[in-house]
């Protein structure tokens, strides 16, 4: 069912909120309309944004990081997106990045920053078993930005994915 895409923002700053507060990291919201909702299971995507905002500012332990978590709708469907104006990713490892336990190899002198590699393949299994997709860009110290695509269509499936009888009717 529908719910704001705001207030799954919201549940991810707030779970953020003491690596927010001690970063001195400044998030920007960009919404054109605060009702914008998107179908489906709240919780999932809830734990996308998590993942990539997390990301940003686990990469970029540095005070005063920029993010912006964005989010448009248009005919084709919706986008969201999460940027952030830290280190970014060298062009070499961008074509990896989103593979199983792949790791940016000790990023600049900083110390070695904690994580398994997991987090991008969950969110791109994830998104695109229903029926979206995710791209990455990168100018770092300016830009490094993870963009979400959810066409009209997939909103629907990932609608029906979240009830079983919404299952028999899919497949019927
Ligand atoms: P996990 O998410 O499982 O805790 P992780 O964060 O290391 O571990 P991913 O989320 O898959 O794993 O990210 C893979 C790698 O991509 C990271 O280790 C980091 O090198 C790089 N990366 C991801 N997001 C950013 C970002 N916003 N800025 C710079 N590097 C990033
Ligand atoms: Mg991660």
């Amino acid at each position: 069912k529908p719910f704001r895409i705001r207030s799954c923002i919201q549940d991810v700053l707030e779970r953020l909120e003491s690596m927010i507060s001690s970063q001195e990291a400044t998030i920007k919201v960009e919404m054109p309309d605060e009702e914008l909702s998107l179908n489906g299971d709240r919780f999932y995507w809830t734990q996308v944004l998590f993942n990539l905002v997390e990301n940003a500012l686990k990469q970029n332990p540095r005070k005063g990081l920029k993010v912006t978590i964005g989010c448009t709708r248009n005919d084709g469907g919706t986008t969201l997106w999460v940027s952030d104006d830290g280190i970014g990713i060298p062009s070499n490892d961008l074509p990896h990045i989103f593979r199983r336990f792949y790791r940016v190899e000790k990023h600049h002198s900083q110390e070695e920053i904690k994580g398994t590699g997991l987090g991008l393949s969950i969110v791109k299994r994830a998104i695109e078993a229903h029926g979206g997709s995710i791209r990455v860009t990168s100018i770092p110290g300016e830009d490094t930005r993870f963009t979400i695509e959810i066409p009209k269509d997939a909103e629907k499936l990932i609608g029906l994915e979240t009830s079983p009888e919404n299952h028999e009717q899919a497949s019927a």
